[in-house]
């Protein structure tokens, strides 16, 4: 029997995860190198008065990705973790003292829309549904769960139907113009662009097509039982039943290459772990600025995109008043252009920013006065590698948000003791390279997603997989990224391997 081929993975968020699971239980002999103490990279937890709160990720959809994960790899979701679905995907408040709830259930939300904005913006509703619908299943099947596409493959796979439905939303406009032309009330138009920001892109420079973020959240939002961690924690347990090794608080300094290959990976103690494949699972952008030695940088393009957004968070473990909160909350700023205009053209954090509150022991009634686990956001420019930031910039964005929230109703009082903030610097020394951008590159202009790095790289036996990598950022887009990489190793062909028969990822295509 050939030997198992040796694997390294570095990076434990959520596409390393996934592909050392896939790779284990294909009979690859894998060790996961992470730099943090934990699994799960952005997908972690503060703890403020001894309460662990969810301070990345929150807003958990596309639970296909994981049903079928689990059945590819002989086992189910449900038997994991316990999801929730939620009945209101977000409870959204306005300047003018309006608020409006979107619901899993689409007539629901339209119904809503229609008592709220009249019936003429209802029907425009639905119209905007129906488009997003088709635009998501357009892109889904030939674009999201396949190897990244060039311009020319996508276009065949797309067909003449699927180039019929992406020409009807004018595929060069930008999803702003879009939203304009969709809805008269601006206040839609900013709840819809809004989708941009899940990208990581402003609405006035991404493209249209990205409404299909609109669908991915109508299609269902859960809440995850112990937080969104418990997703990272079932992946690494599966990887490690498979007979992955975990290498926790263990830095990857050096991709080594020979004859034009990978041959292993140097850790930050000098210790060598020979490899015949190496997945990488950090920011692309690491491998750019030679984070992994040289003879790996030309694994991405040489030219640096422009970066997502960062986020300035506030865990906090206080009681909340003022307004009734559902679990997922936005509450919208008045002048939504200035604040994308602040963060990619001035580079600055926003005067008045859009807030995103997280109450995460919502929906379940939270009795009065007492303290509950919330996080808020607000959006930032990724430039924590680019000093001086100084803390009085963040200490008045802070002011600003707390008592723009105020204005809005929101009594949410904190104190230093009682919350922990999180800021582009932050999140850049956690995650090398970025400079706290939390999406990897921005998805602006329509030719964007064909910028973004694929699986494959010119460095024989170097694979990537993460929210920098295709098919772009979030939990469920980085895990289905972890899949293609799986799967592009898994095909790599001149490597002989030891390999148990495996269920295929539902309707994937492989390479
Ligand atoms: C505040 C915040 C809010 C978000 N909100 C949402 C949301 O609501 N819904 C959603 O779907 N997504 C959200 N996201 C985005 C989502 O969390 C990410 O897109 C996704 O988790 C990224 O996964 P990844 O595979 O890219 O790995 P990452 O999470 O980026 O992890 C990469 C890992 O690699 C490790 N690493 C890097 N270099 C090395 C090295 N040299 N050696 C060893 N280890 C290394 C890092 O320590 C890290 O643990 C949010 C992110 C943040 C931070």
């Amino acid at each position: 029997m050939a030997e198992a081929l040796r694997t390294v993975v570095i990076g434990a968020g959520m596409g390393g995860l996934v592909a050392a699971l896939r790779l284990a239980r294909s009979g690859h002999q894998v060790t996961v190198l992470e730099s943090a103490p934990r699994v799960g990279g952005k997908i972690h937890t503060q703890t403020v008065n001894d309460v662990e709160i969810d301070s990345g990720p929150t807003v958990f959809t596309m639970r296909w990705v994981f049903d079928e994960l689990l059945r590819s790899v002989g086992t189910r979701l449900e038997d994991h973790v316990r999801l929730a679905p939620l009945q209101v995907l977000a409870r959204h408040f306005w300047y003018d003292g309006t608020q409006l709830d979107l619901f899993a259930d689409a007539q629901r939300s339209e119904a809503a829309v229609a008592d709220w904005a009249g019936g003429a913006e209802a029907a425009r509703f639905k119209d905007f549904c129906d488009r997003a619908r088709s635009v998501h299943d357009t892109l889904e099947g030939p674009f999201m769960k396949s190897q990244r596409p060039g311009w020319l493959e996508l276009t065949t796979r797309l067909g003449p139907s699927g180039l019929g439905v992406l020409s009807s939303i004018g595929p060069m406009r930008t999803l702003w113009q879009q939203m304009v032309r969709q809805f008269r009330d601006p206040r839609l138009q900013q709840l819809f662009a809004r989708y941009a920001t899940y990208c990581g892109s402003s609405p006035w420079q991404a493209p249209a097509t990205l409404m299909l973020v609109a669908q991915v959240e109508m299609d269902g939002v859960w809440s995850v039982e112990g937080g969104m961690g418990a997703l990272a924690e079932m992946l690494s347990r599966l990887a490690s039943h498979h007979g992955a090794s975990l290498r926790l608080g263990c830095r990857a300094q050096r991709i080594d290459v020979r004859q034009q290959r990978v041959c292993g990976v140097e850790l930050a103690t000098g210790e060598v772990l020979p490899a015949d494949q190496v997945l990488f699972n950090g920011d692309a952008a690491s491998l750019r600025q030679g984070l992994l030695g040289p003879a790996v940088r030309r694994a991405v393009p040489a030219q640096a995109p422009a970066r997502s957004l960062s986020a300035v968070t506030w865990a906090m473990h206080a009681p909340v008043s003022g307004v009734a909160l559902d679990r997922h909350n936005v509450f919208f700023c008045p002048e939504y252009q200035q604040e994308f205009d602040d963060i990619f053209l001035r580079q600055r954090l926003p005067q008045l920013p859009t807030v995103y509150v997280c109450a995460q022991d919502r929906p379940a009634a939270v009795p009065e006065g007492a303290p509950e686990r919330v996080l808020a956001l607000v959006n930032a420019p990724a430039n924590g590698d680019k000093p001086p930031w100084r803390d009085e910039d963040l200490d008045t964005c802070q002011a600003t948000t707390f008592s723009y929230l105020n204005c809005l109703g929101l009594r949410l009082p904190f104190s230093s003791q009682g919350m922990r903030r999180n800021s582009p610097v932050d999140f850049h020394r956690r995650f090398p390279a970025s400079g706290g951008a939390l999406y990897g590159q921005a998805t602006h202009g329509w030719t964007s997603i064909f910028s973004r790095p694929g699986s494959r790289t010119p460095v024989h036996g170097l694979y990537l997989a993460g929210g920098s990598v295709h098919p772009g950022p979030g939990v469920p887009m980085a895990a289905l990224s972890g899949h293609l990489a799986a799967e592009a190793m898994l095909a790599s062909p001149g490597l002989t391997r030891r390999s148990r028969p495996v269920a295929t990822f539902g309707g994937m295509s492989t390479p």
